[in-house]
C-alpha cells in the first residue's frame, strides 16, 4: 500500500525550565508545544495520534488539587488552538476521525479525546490498569487526569497489547516486537517504557517514503535524542522510572545515529516547525 499522509498540529504549549528536560541545559524557561498528529490512511481514514491540551484540560485543572498540575506546568492554550478546531478549519470535522491512538495517559496527550466522540480509541491496557490502581492524588502526582477520558472509554477502546505482534525494521531490533494496530502493517505501536506506564510510540511509512517514528515523551526534544542526554533523575523519577527512561532514550539515541533516515519526532519538540 502507499504511505500515510500526515500533518502536525500544536494544540497549546507549556513552559518549563529547559534544565528540567535536559540535564545541563540552561535554567531559563522555554516553551514546549503539545503536538498532536493527523494520519490519513488510504483505506482506514483519518487517525489521530494524541490530542494535546484542550478546554477540557483547563476545566479539569481549574480547582485544587488538580490546579497543582498547572502550577507546576504552566499551560497556554489560545481559543483557536484546541485540536478539533484546528482540524475543522482544515476540513476535518470531528466526526470524520475514525480512530484516536493514545501514546500514554498524561493530560497533555488525552486533553482533546472527548472532542472526538465517534472515534474508536486505541490505548495501552497497562496504562489504563495503572491509572486505576491510583487514587485521585496518586493519579495527579503522576500527571494523570482520569476525568479527561470519556465515560464510554471502555466501550470504545481496543488495547494495544491485544493487537498482533509484528517484527520491526532490523535497525529497531532493540525495541523488541511492535503491535500491528490496523492489521495491514501500516501503523505499528512500539513500546517506549520509562516516562509513563504503558507508553507507546507510532511507526509508519509516510507518503513521502520516509520511515517516521513518533516517540511521544520518550524524549523532550530531538536534541536530547541526538545527544543522548536525559532529564535530571528527579524529574523522571517523579513521573516514571529513571533507569527504564534512560534505557529507552539510549536506544533512541543509538537508532538516530545508526539509521538517520528514520525521522524521530518527540511530542514536545520545537524543531517540528523547521524539520
Ligand atoms: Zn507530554
Amino acid at each position: 500500500m502507499s504511505g500515510i499522509d500526515w500533518r502536525i498540529y500544536e494544540a497549546g504549549h507549556c513552559t518549563h525550565p529547559e534544565c528540567a528536560t535536559r540535564r545541563g541545559a540552561p535554567l531559563a524557561s522555554i516553551r514546549y508545544p503539545a503536538l498532536a498528529f493527523l494520519l490519513q490512511h488510504p483505506q482506514q481514514g483519518s487517525i489521530l495520534f494524541d490530542t494535546g491540551y484542550s478546554e477540557h484540560f483547563l476545566a479539569a485543572t481549574r480547582h485544587l488539587p488538580e490546579r497543582l498540575y498547572r502550577a507546576v506546568t504552566p499551560v497556554h492554550l489560545r481559543s483557536d488552538e484546541p485540536l478539533q478546531r484546528q482540524l475543522a478549519r482544515d476540513g476535518f470535522a470531528a466526526d470524520t476521525i475514525s480512530r484516536v491512538v493514545i501514546s500514554h495517559l498524561h493530560g497533555d496527550h488525552i486533553g482533546g479525546v472527548r472532542d472526538f466522540p465517534g472515534a474508536a480509541l486505541i490505548c495501552s491496557r497497562a496504562a489504563w490498569d495503572d491509572m486505576h490502581t491510583r487514587g485521585r492524588l496518586g493519579s495527579l502526582r503522576r500527571g494523570l487526569l482520569p476525568d479527561l477520558l470519556p465515560e464510554d472509554f471502555l466501550d470504545r477502546v481496543s488495547w494495544i497489547e491485544d493487537a498482533p505482534r509484528c517484527e520491526l525494521p532490523r535497525s529497531m531490533a532493540d525495541f523488541g516486537a511492535g503491535h500491528d494496530l490496523l492489521g495491514d502493517g501500516s501503523l505499528l505501536a512500539v513500546s517506549l517504557p520509562g516516562h509513563a506506564e504503558g507508553q507507546y510510540g507510532l511507526l509508519f511509512t509516510a507518503a513521502s517514503g520516509a520511515t517516521t517514528f513518533l516517540v511521544a515523551d520518550a524524549a523532550w526534544s530531538s536534541q536530547a535524542i541526538r545527544d543522548g542526554v536525559p532529564p535530571p533523575g528527579l524529574v523522571t523519577r517523579l513521573l516514571g522510572d529513571t533507569k527504564t527512561y534512560r534505557d529507552t532514550l539510549q536506544r533512541l539515541h543509538t537508532l538516530a545515529h545508526a539509521a538517520p533516515a528514520i525521522r524521530l519526532l518527540p511530542s514536545h519538540c520545537n524543531e517540528w516547525r523547521t524539520a
